[in-house]
């Protein structure tokens, strides 16, 4: 039995879709919009026509862990809340250089290895985080979109207990599921990879413009939205695209965080090495130059770039090592706003 006849095992009708002449079916849970006729998957390869109905991941888990939300990353969300993470398999996109190419890419790469699926339910998942006092429930690890019934299942049960749901996310979502996730989803981190289209083609098989698309879409719904760009030498690295891409994400916002992250040789981008510090250095200024108030780069540790400071008197707010939040004296108003304790400037994000 091959792992994606396994997998179906693990599913359940589908309610992002809609039905086509002939038992074909569109999927509306990405904006690949996969026409899917009877007997075949999506780009995904997990989302599956049977009998001419759309079936979806269900009931069960690649993997769990708990994290500091630092590590999602998110910035603006609860400092040093603990977060119940978790996976499924499967990916809409096929990145060379991606870092969980384990789960993500399994059901294309017959050099991926998982360990055994954990059958599981939306009800023991809501009670695991609670359980271990996490305000927060995230689905990442493999693509959340294309699992959106699953993990709105999950996210129903964790609200009940008081818990906020996150996705992390290639941002690569149609309004269809947008709408259905935002009763559910608080939290919202897009990688936006590049801001070249034939780059996002090549390597992700996606489109530049669906991605920013969505970005907006997400803002203007209300998620609390964080942006993580991978920057690769030689890939995404060049003046002109940061410019591009950093002035788009002002366009949207200037509140969203944008963290930008090192790349190290992995999965099949091996042909060039690490991000030299000084690359984030110069995204970082390309950043303050169009306007962006929040921009991370987590990885040199010392340069103060992970902490959280006022965009209007300079002043240290959150101060981090790593994940760990070693202070935080943003001042939180009783409607939840949270402002700069020295001279009361509002600072976006999701405080209380
Ligand atoms: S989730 Fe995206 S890739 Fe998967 S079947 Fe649906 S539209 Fe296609």
């Amino acid at each position: 039995m091959t792992l994606e006849d396994k997998l179906r095992e693990y599913s359940a009708p589908a309610e992002l879709c809609e039905k086509l002449a002939d038992g074909d079916t569109r999927c509306l849970a990405c904006a690949h919009k996969c026409v899917i006729p009877q007997g075949h998957s999506g780009v995904c390869k997990v989302r599956f026509n049977e009998d001419g109905r759309l079936k979806a991941p269900w009931g069960y888990i690649s993997g769990c862990g708990m994290d500091p939300v630092e590590k999602k990353p998110f910035f603006h969300a609860l400092p040093g809340a603990l977060t119940l993470s978790f996976g499924m398999l499967g990916c809409n996109f096929q990145c060379s250089f991606c870092q969980n190419y384990l789960t993500s890419q399994v059901l294309r790469d017959p050099g991926c290895h998982i360990g055994e699926l954990e059958p599981t339910t939306p009800e023991k998942l809501a009670a695991a985080a609670h359980g271990v006092g996490a305000p927060i429930i995230v689905s990442t690890y493999n693509e959340p979109l294309i699992t959106a019934e699953w993990s709105t299942a999950v996210f129903k049960e964790a609200r009940k207990l008081g818990i906020r749901g996150a996705y992390v996310s290639n941002g690569y979502a149609s309004p269809e599921v947008l709408e259905y996730i935002r009763p559910h989803v608080d939290l919202y981190k897009v990688d936006l990879k590049t801001f070249s289209e034939e780059n996002y083609r090549k390597v992700a098989g996606g489109t530049l413009g669906n991605v920013l698309k969505a970005i907006e879409m997400i803002h203007a719904k209300g998620f609390w939205l964080e942006i993580v760009t991978l920057l690769i030498p030689g890939f995404n690295d060049g003046a002109a695209e940061l410019e591009s891409l950093a002035g788009f994400i002002s366009g949207v916002s200037k509140d969203i965080p944008w963290h930008i992250t090192a790349f190290y040789p992995t999965y099949n981008m091996t042909d060039r090495g690490a991000t030299p510090p000084a690359t984030l250095l110069k995204a970082r200024e390309i950043g303050v130059k169009k306007g962006l108030k929040y921009i991370y780069t987590g990885n040199i540790p010392g340069q103060g770039f992970e902490d959280t400071n006022c965009p209007s008197c300079g002043k240290t707010l959150v101060t981090r090592r790593g994940f760990r939040v070693l202070n935080n004296t943003i001042k939180i108003t009783k409607k939840g706003q949270g402002l700069c304790s020295h001279c009361s400037t509002p600072i976006a994000g999701v405080w209380k």
